[in-house]
């Protein structure tokens, strides 16, 4: 840019830096508005017993159908939204519609909610919570909240009163992409999890590779001896589920038991998991 010229090496980076931050400042610009106007949806994907491959419960995952660019994955706009600060109502609107819709469906199965690391910045991530439960209807005992390492490294302290606050109403709290971080045995002795949820690159690379396998039996085997419950995500394929059951994991979720699916759905999905228990 003619800007920096002369600004000796500096010329040589800004243009891309900019070129990034306008993307994102771009994309927060139309993030925004997708809240106001409603353009995010909730999809949920099928949690399923390993061996008896039952219908559990759902996970919920965000999505957001930009008006020009299609689709944009959680895995590009969830930044955004953690560094803008709009990840705080864009979290409390997938809650409260998670929360709402899994409080319609005719079973008790689970509904399973991914939390941001910034939202446990905010004292009342709690209260508001609980308020959401309340509000919904929704037995506490069906929520499961999702949370990774980077939770735990912030102000630890205050994170584990949330946790514990929230555990103690009967949510449920599982630790997400389970493998992935500095410290995950670490975090298993500070926090009384629920589950595990081992990370797909282990799933994926299970079959091909013998340490992916020793990890995963590993975890399998840590989480029996914790009783924590375990479930493998990204199973993909007939072999990956069979070697999981071989090995008795708890749960499995993956594209070979169900695509991430919109809210209508899931009475079918539901209706189809009835009818097949009944078989
Ligand atoms: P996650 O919580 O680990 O969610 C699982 C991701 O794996 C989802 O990606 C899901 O679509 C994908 N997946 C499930 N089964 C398979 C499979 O068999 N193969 C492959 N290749 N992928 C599979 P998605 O929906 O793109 O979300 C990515 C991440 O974005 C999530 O990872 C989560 O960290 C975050 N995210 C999604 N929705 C929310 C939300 O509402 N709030 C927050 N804070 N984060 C969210
Ligand atoms: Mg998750
Ligand atoms: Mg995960
Ligand atoms: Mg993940």
């Amino acid at each position: 840019r003619a800007k920096a010229a002369g600004r000796g090496t500096y010329r040589f980076f800004e243009p891309e830096m900019d070129t990034r931050l306008q993307e994102r400042r771009l994309l927060e610009r139309d993030l925004r508005q997708a809240l106001a106007e409603g353009q995010l949806e909730v999809h949920y994907q099928p949690l399923v017993e390993c061996n008896s491959e039952a219908l559990l419960g759902f996970e919920a995952l965000v999505r957001w159908r930009h008006p020009e660019r299609g689709q944009v994955p959680p895995s590009e706009f969830i930044p955004v939204a953690e560094e803008s600060g709009l990840i705080i109502q864009l979290g409390e609107w997938v809650m409260r519609t998670a929360c709402r819709e899994a409080a319609k469906w005719p079973g008790d199965q689970r509904i399973a909610i991914n939390l941001s690391p910034v939202q446990f910045r905010h004292a009342d991530l709690a209260h508001k919570i609980l308020t959401i439960v309340e509000q919904t209807g929704l037995a506490p005992e069906r929520l499961e909240l999702e949370i990774t390492e980077g939770v735990l490294i912030e102000d630890t302290e205050h994170t584990l009163a949330t946790l514990s606050l929230l555990k103690s109403a009967g949510i449920r709290v599982s630790l997400d992409d389970f493998g992935t971080g500095y410290s995950s045995l670490s975090y298993l002795q500070r926090f009384p999890f629920d589950k595990i949820k081992i990370d797909r690159s282990f799933v994926w690379e299970m079959g091909r590779n013998a340490d992916s396998m020793a990890i995963v039996r590993s975890v399998i085997a840590l989480g029996r001896s914790l009783r924590i419950t375990v479930i493998a995500e990204g199973v993909e394929t007939p072999e990956q589920l069979a070697l999981l059951q071989s090995e008795q994991c708890d749960q499995v979720q993956g594209f070979l038991l169900g695509r991430p699916v919109p809210a209508r759905d899931l009475t079918q999905l539901m209706t189809d998991a009835e009818t097949a228990a009944a078989e």
